[in-house]
């Protein structure tokens, strides 16, 4: 079962301090952020520790225990086989690392804790706001994504009402502290993606199964704006004219190419709703070395994930379903 897929949603606040709720759209929480606004009951401004947050939509279809195993879960990854089956987190860990981190038994028990870590799905839009966030860091920028439709087994008990974000600051969830014995599934309101929707942790056996579609999709480029994308970035050079003075041996100035290409991904990123605006022209950063088709083709193919999700949703209907 699908849910309406709306990037641009209006949003549900709680102000702390005086118990008000009210809806705002998403240009007002980024002017919040700035601020710009303060709490319709109370004035409280965003500085103020128990100022107004997003909260959960009253009419959110997860709040019902029975729509949440028939409701679709969205995940992206990097890893082409998501969620791993004995999930082995050290077996990569080279001699000297596992030496760093305290030698064998402190990495055994590293890896047990690692093992008990929560899986996360949510919203098509949490998964699609991950990506951006992920692709902006360094290490996964350019990896290949795989979004994930995710089936769950019935019969899922669903831990009572949801807990706030409980994540820790790297992101981490240890499964039981969520879901006790006897709750497969636990909800939990999202402020990082999607923010005010509601993701879900749990464990790799409240699963049926998955499809797996990789993102962005082959296809769904606007060949149109590659065409022009390309021809602008082959247009300018990659030569890096010598700089004088101090500055340039600190930081490395930027191509004319790749200026152009920051540009371009900028423009693409005003086209979208202003809380991804930022993550999406990072996440579509040029790099130097990038070849402008490819970055061209990708580029657009991400935009069009988030303003034609219909086109996802039929290549992962087209696509197997893995059992767990
Ligand atoms: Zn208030």
């Amino acid at each position: 079962m699908e849910r309406l897929i709306n990037f641009s949603r209006d949003r549900h606040m709680l102000c702390g301090s005086c118990g008000q709720r009210f809806l705002v759209d998403l240009d007002w929480i980024d002017r919040w952020q700035q601020e710009q606004e303060k709490c319709p009951g109370c004035a409280l401004t965003c500085e103020h520790e128990d100022a107004p947050r997003v909260t959960v939509d009253p009419a959110d279809p997860a709040l019902d225990d029975d729509h949440v195993a028939r409701l679709s879960w969205y995940h992206t990854s990097t890893h082409p086989d998501w969620p791993t089956k004995d999930f082995d987190p050290a077996a990569d860990l080279i001699a000297e690392t596992r030496q760093m981190m305290g030698g064998d038994q402190r990495v055994a028990a590293w890896a047990a804790r690692q093992r008990r870590k929560a899986l996360h799905v949510g919203t098509y839009e949490a998964a699609m706001h991950n990506m951006l966030r992920r692709d902006r860091d360094q290490a996964d920028h350019g990896s290949q994504f795989y979004l994930y439709r995710v089936i769950l087994k019935p019969p899922v008990v669903v831990r009572a009402d949801w807990v706030i974000d409980p994540s820790d600051f790297v992101g981490d969830v240890i499964l039981d502290n969520v879901c006790p014995s006897g709750i497969n599934v636990a909800r939990y309101l999202n402020y990082h993606e999607d923010p005010g929707g509601l993701s879900l942790a749990l464990g790799r056996d409240a699963i049926a199964g998955v499809q797996r579609v990789t993102v962005p999709l082959d296809d769904t480029w606007d060949e149109s704006w590659v065409h022009d994308a390309v021809a602008a970035l082959e247009n300018t050079t990659t030569h890096i004219a010598p700089t004088i003075g101090k500055l340039s041996r600190f930081r490395r100035p930027s191509s004319p190419r790749v200026l152009s290409g920051r540009e371009l991904g900028a423009s693409l990123a005003r086209r979208l709703p202003v809380n991804l605006q930022h993550q999406f022209a990072s996440a579509a950063t040029f790099v130097e070395g990038d070849d402008p088709v490819w970055w061209a083709r990708r580029t657009s193919g991400l935009l069009d994930l988030i303003e034609h999700p219909e086109r996802v949703l039929a290549a992962l209907d087209e696509s197997e379903l893995h059992y767990l």
